[in-house]
């Protein structure tokens, strides 16, 4: 049996509760779905603003496809850089007020790339502990020198910084915290980059489309502009398809057209999904009521789950997680909503730090009132 090994791993992951597994959707992505051939009501989905089936951007899809095909057929730097491409890049560049953009074709991609090509074995990154399982790949991968601080805790990463004797220093935090919702505090680690000669690298996968003056994201959100700043976003998530950016000073983009290798060694996406995201930035854009609608929600439920025996986190983005506590637990609530034709993903280790195992609630402004008062109502139910 040549696979023995394996076959005691997953079944100790069983055992734990931590096993994973997919569910296959029957319908595109939306609040009401069908999931493995039963229709429900889904919080799980990072599409925030009820984009990833939108009539609008299938339509920019086929009209791109029609015009550009569907494959790009080679690496940028081969011959994969389509004016498509191109366009979404000054689009987004200026979206996010930065000089220029780089597209990627996924955010994990854009991570590994930026990290990489950006800091090397005498630098020093130093990183929140909760940032995104991507980042922290990215820097290992770097073989920068790696210190992880305390969640948000500017004193500790200070200190850190006090102490090192690093050539180059990179500071990464997400803007949005995945499973947290919560916020960094950027103009914090902002000044403590300029005390130290640092950069900052944001990835702001959930912030782009949701947070910030028309959606602009976090440094809009916050005001701030520096060119030690280094912008990342996903298309993915609020935008509604996929891939992702890096927004920076031209002397970065052009070290990551030079350097990074998950740029350089990898196919360019299809242009029929830059074309699409042309028109997804242009509807985040001109279309507020969804950032409206999204904080109307995000207040009904955090109204509605007061008095529950688990605890909502603190959180102003449509990632409201419900803090349960042990996996098991977890995957049993999880379990209870599905039962009442409800999807909630349970969020466990490594995901989240042991003993921290929740249920990850996100909200869509494509969610009613009344999709949010079903999910308050069941989950009052499974309390008793
Ligand atoms: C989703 C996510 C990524 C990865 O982006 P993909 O485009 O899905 O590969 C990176 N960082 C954060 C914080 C994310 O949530």
């Amino acid at each position: 049996m040549p696979f023995t090994p394996l076959n005691l791993e997953l079944e100790t992951r069983t055992e734990q509760g931590l096993l994973r597994r997919r569910r296959l959707l029957d319908s595109p992505q939306d609040v009401h779905l069908l999931a493995d051939g039963k229709p429900y009501l889904s919080f799980c989905s990072n599409d925030y603003l009820g984009l990833a089936s939108d009539p609008r951007l299938t339509a920019a899809m086929q009209r791109g496809a029609a015009e550009w095909g569907v494959g790009s057929g080679a690496s940028h730097l081969v011959s994969g850089h389509f004016s498509p491409h191109h366009e979404l890049e000054v689009a987004l560049a200026k979206f996010v007020g930065k000089p220029e953009a780089l597209l990627f074709s996924t955010g994990y991609l854009a991570n590994l790339g930026v990290v990489q090509a950006l800091v090397g074995r005498d630098d020093g990154v130093f990183a929140d502990k909760l940032n995104h399982a991507s980042l922290n790949d990215a820097m290992l991968l770097s073989r920068a020198e790696v210190q992880r601080y305390r969640h948000n805790d500017v004193e500790h990463l200070a200190l850190l910084l006090e102490k090192s004797t690093s050539k180059r220093k990179l500071i990464i935090t997400d803007t949005v915290f995945s499973m947290d919702g919560d916020l960094a505090p950027l103009p914090e680690l902002l000044a403590l980059c300029e005390q130290h000669d640092a950069w900052l690298l944001v990835d702001d996968a959930h912030g782009f489309g949701v947070v910030g003056d028309q959606g602009r994201g976090a440094l809009s959100n916050f005001g701030l502009s520096s060119p030690r700043i280094i912008y990342m976003a996903t298309l993915g998530k609020a935008a509604g398809i996929s891939g992702a950016f890096v927004a920076a000073e031209p002397v970065v983009i052009d070290t990551l057209v030079n350097q990074a290798r998950s740029y350089i060694y990898t196919t360019a996406s299809s242009p029929a999904l830059s074309v699409a995201l042309l028109e997804s930035l242009n509807i985040i854009r001109v279309e507020g009521w969804r950032r409206e609608r999204l904080q109307e929600l995000i207040q009904i439920l955090r109204a509605g789950l007061t008095e529950l025996p688990w605890k909502l986190m603190s959180s102003a983005t449509p990632i409201q997680p419900l803090l349960v506590g042990g996996n098991q637990d977890a995957v049993e609530l999880s379990d209870g909503l599905r039962a009442r034709g409800i999807l909630v993903p349970a969020i466990r280790p490594p995901t989240v730090p042991q003993g921290t195992a929740r249920l990850r609630i996100s909200l869509s402004a494509a969610h009613t009132e009344a999709d949010v008062n079903q999910l308050i109502e069941a989950l009052h139910e499974l309390a008793c």
